[in-house]
């Protein structure tokens, strides 16, 4: 009896060439694969986003509804392998859900995705409804506590602080793989 159905699939796994060319391919304008470990969190990265950010509370994915920086370093030492991408434009989030799909589907179950800045996805938040995009709809990096400064240069990344509206701005995202 054939016992294709009983067949589990296994994870497959990824050259770090390969997620490099998978961010690319998703709109990455640069990704490297790095150490969960080499992801700075902190947090004070917490007090920026409630003093100073004017999305603070404007939607699901931002603080305050978004995890603590302790809670996150948590997260993130359960993880090995993370791919940290930057894109030109503010499309970071999208990337990184495409991207946590499909690991996902290649059987990278514990793959999650972060992005960069507030959620853009509605005009207004659904709040006490529920996310109306649940899988589109990721947390930045810096609302779950994470120096994105200081996790983006120990990893080879050029950012500098944005200091006119002439300055290049810096978006970057971050996806755990497994
Ligand atoms: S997708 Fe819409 S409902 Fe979900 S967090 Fe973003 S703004 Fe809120």
């Amino acid at each position: 009896m054939a016992d294709s159905n009983k067949k589990v699939r296994a994870r497959r796994n990824f050259t770090r060439k390969e997620l490099v060319q998978m961010a690319v391919k998703f709109g990455a304008t640069a990704a490297k694969v790095v150490s969960p470990k080499m992801v700075k969190t902190g947090p004070w990265v917490a007090w920026k986003c409630q003093f100073g950010c004017g999305s603070f509370g404007s939607s699901l994915v931002c603080p305050p509804h978004t995890p603590a920086p302790s809670k996150t370093r948590r997260m993130l030492d359960e993880y090995k392998v993370a791919v940290l991408f930057e894109c030109r434009d503010g499309k970071t989030k999208r990337v990184a859900a495409m991207m946590e799909r499909e690991l996902f589907l290649a059987g990278c179950f514990k793959a999650f995705g972060f992005g960069s800045g507030p959620c853009e996805l509605c005009e207004v938040c659904a709040f006490d409804k529920g996310c109306r995009h649940p899988h589109q709809a990721r947390p930045a990096m810096e609302a779950c506590g994470v120096d994105v400064f200081s996790t983006a240069r120990r990893n080879g990344f050029k950012i500098e602080v944005v200091r006119s509206p002439c300055d290049r701005q810096h978006y970057f995202g971050l996806v755990l793989v497994k």
